[in-house]
């Protein structure tokens, strides 16, 4: 199994490479805001309690992504290897995540960290928000908080998977293009 961790703040271009990413090498892709998304949508009461925090840029509780999470796992036996996108987000996460691929024998080969400047991110999330209906994306207030989300309980998830020898940091500037043969350079050494 191939097991892909793609990683960094709000606006990197996490889920335009995830969608590349999952056509080259035939994985399936699992983003935590895609799901609770579609939770939102199908007006779920995990949905409309995760609405309010997202809404505001906060975090959900990592009790409701992890077991999203184990769930699709679980119910995706035979996958080739998966993308996780805006997972894991919090220690807490990345442990249960390290634990539930150890049951299943397998583990994460990489972490691919995207980096981006804060302006370059409010500028995307901003041209993002005009189009895709996301309110996270149409405030800068809001927008400022998940980039502070993310630097104090996200980012210190580099720390834990270079303690492992699993972080590879790649420049998220340039093109699409430019981007995603970065990163099948890297994964091509996994
Ligand atoms: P982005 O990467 O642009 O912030 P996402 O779609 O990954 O967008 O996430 C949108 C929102 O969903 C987050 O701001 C957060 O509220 C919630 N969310 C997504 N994934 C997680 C997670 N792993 N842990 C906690 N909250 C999450």
């Amino acid at each position: 199994m191939l097991n892909l961790l793609l990683f960094g703040p709000p606006g990197a271009g996490k889920g335009t490479q995830a969608n590349l990413l999952i056509e080259k090498y035939n994985l399936m892709h699992l983003s935590t805001g895609d799901i609770l998304r579609s939770e939102i949508a199908a007006g779920t009461s995990l949905g409309l309690k995760a609405k309010t925090l997202m809404d505001r840029g906060d975090l959900v509780p990592d009790e409701v992504v992890i077991g999203m999470i184990s769930s699709k796992l679980d119910n995706n036996p035979s996958a080739n290897g998966f993308i996780f996108d805006g997972f894991p987000r919090t220690t807490a996460q990345a442990e249960a995540l390290d634990n539930m691929l150890a049951k299943k024998g397998t583990t994460i080969a990489g972490m691919l960290s995207l980096k981006v400047e804060d302006e370059e991110l409010i500028r995307r999330l901003l041209s993002r928000g005009k189009d895709s209906g996301r309110a996270d994306d149409q405030d800068e207030s809001i927008i400022a908080n998940r980039i502070n989300e993310y630097n104090t309980k996200t980012a210190p998830l580099k720390e834990y998977y270079s303690a492992q020898n699993k972080l590879s940091e790649i420049e998220g500037d340039g093109t699409i293009e430019d981007i995603s043969q970065k990163l099948y350079t890297v994964i091509d050494t996994l």
